[in-house]
């Protein structure tokens, strides 16, 4: 058995429970392990369907459950084999924290696709047993390979969302080709919206952001929206027919994906991160009048959440973020829930320190 040490964490004892301060075992770093202190997590709605178990059928929760892959800390140990990072390295862990290495997504450098991937929580735990853990403590360890560098002079709080939520609105519009140029469509202004629209202007795309709320257009253009319709206007949406090469749907709510699809023109791609609960209704002759496509894309490799790193360092690209304390997390899920965050929390860990744990 490995050798472990405690960390101060935030666990969920079961479904129904608050988060609240628990001890939790992570492994003593080996050869190729990185310690990293966090300093920021951001807070996906991921984290809170795996608290309550809402993915059961597929994806049952193991308890305790400590969330969080969008990591930002600072390097405190290596192991003796660890070449990338030193201590008192930035250091930054998203959604994957190991893959098999072997199978041929692997081998082409694809490991979100790995079918033995190992996520950053809730997953197999190789060395220790039981699952994973993941950012909502004071400190995790990860295997080099799937550590990435943070561009230095990148607000933290604000780069901890990149690692899901920037790499998830990154990826589909690199493989679909968003370029200079191009007319991209980003449905829904959340916390991946408000990513993808930030990311699409700094690639040189014609950004139109896709609301139901009015109140929400003035937020789209500062973020770097060319234009905003709102889709409740049949005419503003009747304007937009046949013109849009890329359409980035990020809304997880029941919605009319065929008013969308017919946006597209020929060979356009329409690409799903969201993930409605119920299945979504699509008219054949919308896609097949136009060729187009309807698409999904889950978060990126190693290596191009790499890439994007480097890209927000360049165009200096952080999300929106509310910083809050570790111990205000229950309440910010109930505000996640309700859409009320401008874009995403991120959760600074100094708060958990200064904790005595219970
Ligand atoms: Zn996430
Ligand atoms: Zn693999």
């Amino acid at each position: 058995m490995a050798k472990t040490w405690n960390a101060k964490s935030y666990a969920a004892a079961s479904p129904t429970s608050s988060l609240t301060s628990t001890m939790i075992p992570r492994r003593e770093p080996t050869e190729h392990d990185v310690h990293i202190d966090v300093l920021f997590c951001g807070i996906c709605h991921s984290d809170l369907h795996t608290v309550r178990d809402e993915w059961k059928s597929v994806f049952p929760t193991v308890y305790p459950c400590v969330p969080g892959h969008e990591i930002i800390g600072r390097v405190t140990r290596v192991g003796s084999a660890v070449t990338k990072f030193k201590p008192g390295d930035l250091a930054a862990v998203g959604c994957l924290v190991d893959s098999d290495r072997t199978c041929s997504e692997c081998q082409n450098g694809l490991e979100q696709f790995c079918p033995n991937m190992t996520l950053t929580y809730n997953s197999p735990d190789k060395h220790l047993g039981g699952v994973t853990h993941g950012g909502y403590s004071e400190g995790i360890v990860v295997d080099e390979r799937f550590v990435l560098r943070v561009p230095p002079k990148l607000d933290l709080a604000g780069a901890a969302p990149l690692l899901c939520a920037g790499i998830t609105t990154y990826s589909p519009m690199r493989h679909w080709g968003v370029v200079k140029g191009k007319k991209v469509g980003v449905v829904g202004l959340g916390g991946l919206g408000h990513m993808a629209v930030k990311l699409a202007h700094a690639l040189g795309a014609h950004v139109v952001v896709f609301t139901t709320s009015p109140n929400k257009k003035d937020d789209a253009l500062r973020l770097g929206a060319d234009e905003v319709v709102i889709s409740r206007h049949s005419d503003e949406m009747k304007k937009q027919t046949g013109s849009f090469d890329f359409i980035l749907d990020a809304v997880s709510a029941d919605h009319d994906i065929n008013a969308y699809i017919n946006l597209l023109r020929r060979d356009g791609t329409l690409t799903l991160v969201g993930a409605p609960e119920k299945p979504l209704e699509v008219t054949a002759f919308s896609l097949i009048f136009g060729r187009r496509s309807l698409a999904g894309s889950p978060i990126g490799s190693i290596d191009e959440t790499q890439e994007m790193l480097d890209f927000c360092g360049i165009h200096n690209i952080t999300a929106d973020v509310e910083v809050i304390p570790v111990q205000q997390v229950n309440e910010a899920y109930d505000r996640l829930l309700k859409s009320d965050v401008k874009y995403r929390f991120s959760i600074d860990m100094a708060s958990l320190k200064s904790e005595r744990a219970a």
